[in-house]
This record gives C-alpha cells, sequence and structure tokens, in this order.
C-alpha cells in the first residue's frame, strides 16, 4: 500500500487580518518541529489579505508550513470583478486552494459545473485543490449520503485528467458537521472516505486511488483526531474552527502523541 503523508490543514474561514494571521502562523511555526513536519504535512488556508503576508513570512523564516487560499476564480484574468485567479495565487506560491467548501456552495451558489471549473482553474496554474465534498443533514437522514457525496466527487473531476487528478486532496466534510460541534464518529468518516477512494479507482485507476490523500472535516477537535486517523482511508482532516486556536491545532497535528 501507498504510504500517505498526513494533511493537516486549517481553514481560517473569513478571520483573522493579516497582523494576526502572522502572529498566529508565528505561534505555530514556534510550536512545531522538524519531528512534527517528518509526520505531518501541516497547512493553513487563509483570506486573500493574508496570503502575501504569510508568504512572506514562510520564506522569510523558511518555515515548513504550506499555505493556500480558501477558494480561486474559475478564469484566469479579465472582467471578474472580486475574483482571485490561479495565476495571482501561483505567484503568491499558494500549494493549496480549497474549492467546492460547502459555505461557498452555500452562500455563493457554486454549483458542481462552477466546482469543476476552479478545479481544471487551480491545475493550469499548478495549486492543488483541496475538494470539499460531502452531504447536509436531510441527505444524510435519508441514508443517501454516500451516493451524494460521489457525485459531486463525479462533478468536480469530469475532464479533469490523471495526471492532474493524482495529486488532489479530497476533503470529506458532511455538511451537519461543520461548525456545529457534532462530529462525525471515525466509522462514518471511514465509510465515506473509503467510498471515495473506490470511486477515484473506478474514476482513474487503483493506482491512482491509493495515492490520493481523503481528509475528514467537520468539527475536528484533538480530543476527535486520533480516533478518526487510526481509520485506514482517513488521511488527515480540514479543520475550522479548532484551528483558530494554534494550541488545539499543534495538539491536533500531535493526533498521535
Ligand atoms: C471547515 O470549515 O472546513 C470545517 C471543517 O469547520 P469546523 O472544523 O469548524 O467544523
Amino acid at each position: 500500500m501507498t504510504e500517505r503523508l498526513p494533511l493537516m490543514a486549517g481553514n481560517w474561514k473569513m478571520n483573522l487580518n493579516h497582523l494576526e494571521a502572522i502572529q498566529h502562523t508565528q505561534k505555530l511555526a514556534f510550536a512545531l518541529a522538524d519531528k512534527d513536519y517528518e509526520a505531518v504535512e501541516v497547512a493553513v488556508l487563509t483570506p486573500f489579505t493574508d496570503l502575501r503576508s504569510v508568504q512572506t513570512l514562510v520564506d522569510g523564516d523558511k518555515l515548513k508550513i504550506k499555505y493556500g487560499s480558501q477558494d480561486i476564480s474559475a478564469h484566469d484574468s479579465g472582467a471578474y470583478t472580486g475574483e482571485v485567479s490561479g495565476p495571482m495565487l501561483a505567484k503568491l506560491k499558494c500549494t493549496y486552494a480549497a474549492i467546492g467548501h460547502s459555505e461557498r456552495r452555500q452562500y455563493h451558489g457554486e454549483n458542481e459545473e462552477i466546482v469543476n471549473a476552479k478545479v481544471k482553474a487551480a491545475y493550469r496554474s499548478g495549486i492543488t485543490p483541496i475538494l470539499c465534498v460531502g452531504e447536509p443533514l436531510e441527505v444524510r437522514k435519508a441514508g443517501t449520503h454516500v451516493a451524494h457525496t460521489l457525485a459531486q466527487l463525479d462533478g468536480a473531476l469530469d475532464g479533469v485528467p490523471a495526471s492532474d487528478a493524482e495529486s488532489i486532496v479530497v476533503a470529506y466534510e458532511p455538511v451537519w458537521a461543520i461548525g456545529t460541534g457534532e462530529v462525525a464518529t471515525p466509522e462514518d468518516a471511514q465509510e465515506v472516505c473509503a467510498a471515495i477512494r473506490v470511486r477515484l479507482a473506478e474514476l482513474y485507476d487503483g493506482e491512482l486511488a491509493s495515492k490520493v490523500r481523503v481528509l475528514y472535516g467537520g468539527s475536528v477537535k484533538a480530543s476527535s483526531a486520533a480516533g478518526l486517523m487510526a481509520k485506514p482511508d482517513v488521511d488527515g482532516a480540514l479543520i475550522g474552527g479548532a484551528s483558530l486556536d494554534a494550541d488545539e491545532f499543534v495538539r491536533i497535528v500531535r493526533y498521535r502523541e
């Protein structure tokens, strides 16, 4: 089986101005040691306005923290007021862009077509998508959560070649667990993360599927991280609220201890 380096990615959402971002990133960098980065890849997904500050800090101090955005435009340039493009993010040396987060689907009407176009835009600029998928509560209650999530995955990857998809990160984020304090059980997370991997093998091949990191996201805290990470198809976490507390985020990174 391919060894997958776990990824712990903090989604700051619309929190921390650029000065607070510097302080927060410095705090993380001070707390994290080389052995942490050997065991886990650590990333922060910041508001657009923080990226330049975080880049300057990471470059200047040669930090091992990766960073990226929480969204990306489907277009590379032009008359798209308010949008930020892949080439702009690439110039800031972003490693990642979250795409299709449920808050963007819910508040900004992002459908599968838009998410698909954004995934392709990220790859055009050499940015790795963290593709967010997951079902709302009524779908979970109806028991169709796996089919719902896989349909989102299919839509997002439509026309994406294996040479790109092999680097994708998929985050299974059940909407009912995001920001609610109601974390999925490790078994629930494993069920869908495993189904995502099986679908990747169907869409591409088993070797690609075994390389892709599938994260769980939704009210992850230090107290729940180890249980989730014990599951074979959970390769990390996308962490919202708890990533704003540097000590808690570091405890999540050190989930093995
Ligand atoms: C998220 O924003 O992706 C998320 C999982 O948030 P939280 O950890 O706060 O539920």
